[in-house]
C-alpha cells in the first residue's frame, strides 16, 4: 500500500489485527486510478467463529459496566477520531474515491458525532417504575447481545460508527462486515475504539463478500442484524434473520423525490438538487434523484443548474480543490453508463454530461436529463450514480401523488417559499426522512431511515436506542400471594 494510515491486517478481532491468508483475496482498488493499493482476505469459517466467540465472550463484562463508564470510553473514541480526521479522511478517499473536500467534513466527523452522541446518552438509559397499588413493576433496559453490522461501500467509516456507537452504548458487542469494495476504514474504527478503552472483543471487524455476511446473519450466536445495502440484499438478510427471530435494522435503497415549486429561491433549489444528486458522485442512498420542477421555474432552474455544474472541479480526489470524484468501482461505473444509455433510448433529453471521462479511474460526468416521464427507467430505478432526472409538473396534488408513486420511501424534499405548503407537502410525503428548503442533512440528533421498501427501523437519535436494546418487566408483589387452590 502507498499511504501511511493503512490497517495492518484484514480483520480486527479481540483487540488485535488478525490475518488468515487462507481466505479468498480481495483487492483494494483506488477508484481515481484503478490501481490496486492493497489486499485483504475474506474471512474463513475459523475467522468468523473467532469473531463471534470474541463478541459473545466480551458481552457480559461490557454490559456490566455502568452507562457512564461505557459512555466515557465512546466519547474518548470520538475525540481520537476527530484528532485523526485528516488521516482518516485520506484513507476514506483511497477506499471510496470520494473527494477529500467531502471526506474531511462528512465521514470521520460524522462517525465521531455518533460516538459522542451515544456516548453521552449511555448514562441516561434507564427503565421505569410503574406503581400498581402497593405492588409495582420496574423495567430494565437491557442489551440485545451480539449485533452484526453489514455495510455498503459509500460511507464505510460512517456506517461502521453509526451502527457501532448505539450498539455499544446499550451494552451490546458487534461484529461488523464492511463491503468488500471498501474494506479499510472500518478497521480504523475498530482500532480507535480499542485504543479508547473498549475491551477486547466488544467491536470486531471481519472482511468478506455476501457469503460472509450471510454466515453471520444465520449464526445462532447473533441476536441482531443491522444492514445498510440494497433492497435485494435487504430481502435476503431480513429473511435469514427472520428464521432466527432476530432483531433487524434495514437501511436500504431509494428513488427519492425533490419537488421545486415555482415560488422557490432558484439558487437554493439548485443547491439542493446538486447536494441531492452529485455529492459523493451521486452514491448516496437518500438522494433526491427525481427532481420535479414546476413549469414556471423550469428554464431558470435548468440554466442555473448547468452554470453551477460547469464549476465542478473533477480530478484527483486527494486534492482539496477537487469537488467531484470517480465512481467507487468499474462495475458501478458500468451500471451508471447503462442507465444513461437507457435514458437516451427511452426519450429523455440529455441536457448536461453523460460521458465517461478520458482519464484513468472510474470518472463519469455529472449528468442531467430533462423532460423525464414517470414511466422511464431512470425515474423508477435506483441508479446510485450522478444522474439527475428532471420531471415537469403543474400543481401540488398532482406532484405529491407522483412523488409517492414509488415502491421506495427513504427521503423526500420540497423547495418553496410558501410555509403552509411546505409543511403540507412534508406531511404528505411517504418517506422516512424529509427536507424543507434543504437536502441530505443527516445530523446524529435526528432519526434517519426509510419507509416502504427502503427500510425498517431508524438509525441515529434516541430512536436508535429502541433498536439496540430490549425492555424486561419485573413484577414485584409486596403482600401475600393468593392462588385458587
Ligand atoms: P449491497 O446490497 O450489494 O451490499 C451491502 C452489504 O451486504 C455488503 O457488505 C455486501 O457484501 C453484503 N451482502 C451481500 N449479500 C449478502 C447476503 N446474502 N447476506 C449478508 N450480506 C450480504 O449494497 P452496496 O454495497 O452495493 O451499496 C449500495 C446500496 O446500499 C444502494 O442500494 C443504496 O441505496 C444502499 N444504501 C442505503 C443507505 C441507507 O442508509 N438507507 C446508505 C447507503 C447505501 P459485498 O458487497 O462485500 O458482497
Amino acid at each position: 500500500m502507498t499511504y501511511p494510515t493503512q490497517p495492518t491486517a484484514s480483520h480486527f478481532i479481540n483487540g488485535r489485527y488478525v490475518e488468515d491468508d487462507g481466505g479468498a483475496p480481495i483487492d483494494v482498488i483506488y477508484p481515481a486510478t484503478g490501481a490496486v493499493i492493497g489486499r485483504v482476505h475474506s474471512a474463513t469459517p475459523a475467522i468468523i467463529d473467532q469473531a463471534l466467540n470474541a463478541a459473545r465472550d466480551a458481552q457480559g463484562t461490557w454490559a456490566a459496566l455502568s452507562g457512564t463508564e461505557r459512555g466515557r470510553i465512546l466519547r474518548r473514541a470520538a475525540d481520537i477520531m476527530r484528532e485523526r480526521n485528516h488521516d482518516l479522511s485520506v484513507l476514506e478517499t483511497y477506499d471510496t474515491g470520494k473527494p477529500y473536500q467531502e471526506t474531511s467534513v462528512a465521514d470521520a466527523t460524522s462517525g465521531a458525532d455518533a460516538l459522542e452522541y451515544f456516548g453521552g446518552m449511555a448514562a441516561t438509559l434507564t427503565g421505569e417504575h410503574i406503581q400498581l397499588g402497593e405492588d409495582w413493576v420496574y423495567t430494565r433496559r437491557e442489551p440485545l447481545g451480539v449485533c452484526v453490522g453489514i455495510g455498503a461501500w459509500n460511507y464505510p467509516t460512517q456506517i461502521a460508527s453509526w451502527k457501532g456507537a448505539p450498539a455499544l452504548a446499550c451494552g451490546n458487542t458487534m461484529v461488523f462486515k464492511p463491503s468488500e469494495t471498501t474494506p479499510l476504514c472500518a478497521l480504523k474504527v475498530a482500532e480507535i475504539l480499542y485504543e479508547a478503552g473498549v475491551p477486547a472483543g466488544v467491536y470486531n471487524v471481519i472482511q468478506g463478500l455476501g457469503d460472509v455476511g450471510a454466515a453471520l446473519v444465520s449464526d445462532a450466536r447473533v441476536d441482531k442484524v443491522s444492514l445498510t445495502g440494497s433492497v435485494p440484499t435487504g430481502r435476503k438478510v431480513y429473511a435469514a434473520a427472520a428464521a432466527g427471530i432476530k432483531h433487524v435494522t434495514m437501511e436500504l435503497g431509494g428513488k427519492s423525490p425533490l419537488i421545486v415549486f415555482d415560488d422557490a429561491d432558484v439558487e437554493n433549489a439548485v443547491s439542493g438538487a446538486i447536494l441531492g444528486n452529485f455529492y459523493s458522485s451521486g452514491q448516496v442512498c437518500s438522494n433526491g434523484t427525481r427532481v420535479f420542477v414546476q413549469k414556471g421555474i423550469k428554464d431558470a432552474f435548468l440554466d442555473r443548474l448547468a452554470q453551477r455544474l460547469a464549476d465542478a472541479v473533477i480530478g484527483d480526489p486527494q486534492d482539496p480543490a477537487t469537488s467531484f470524484g470517480p465512481m467507487v468501482s468499474e462495475r458501478q461505473l458500468g451500471i451508471v453508463e447503462g442507465y444513461i444509455a437507457k435514458g437516451q433510448s427511452e426519450g429523455a433529453r440529455l441536457v448536461y454530461g453523460g460521458k465517461r471521462l478520458e482519464r484513468e479511474g472510474f470518472f463519469i460526468e455529472p449528468t442531467v436529463f430533462a423532460d423525464v416521464t414517470d414511466d422511464m427507467s431512470i425515474a423508477r430505478e435506483e441508479i446510485f450514480g450522478p444522474v439527475m432526472a428532471v420531471l415537469d409538473f403543474e400543481d401540488e396534488a398532482e406532484v405529491l401523488a407522483r412523488a409517492n408513486d414509488t415502491e421506495f420511501g427513504l427521503a423526500a424534499g420540497v423547495f418553496t417559499r410558501d410555509l403552509t405548503r411546505a409543511h403540507r407537502v412534508a406531511a404528505g410525503f411517504q418517506a422516512g426522512t424529509c427536507f424543507i428548503n434543504s437536502y441530505n442533512d443527516a445530523p446524529v440528533e435526528a432519526p434517519f431511515g426509510g419507509s416502504k421498501l427502503s427500510g425498517v427501523g431508524r438509525e441515529n437519535s434516541k430512536a436508535a436506542i429502541e433498536h439496540y436494546s430490549q425492555l424486561k418487566s419485573v413484577y414485584v408483589r409486596m403482600g401475600d400471594l393468593e392462588a385458587p387452590f
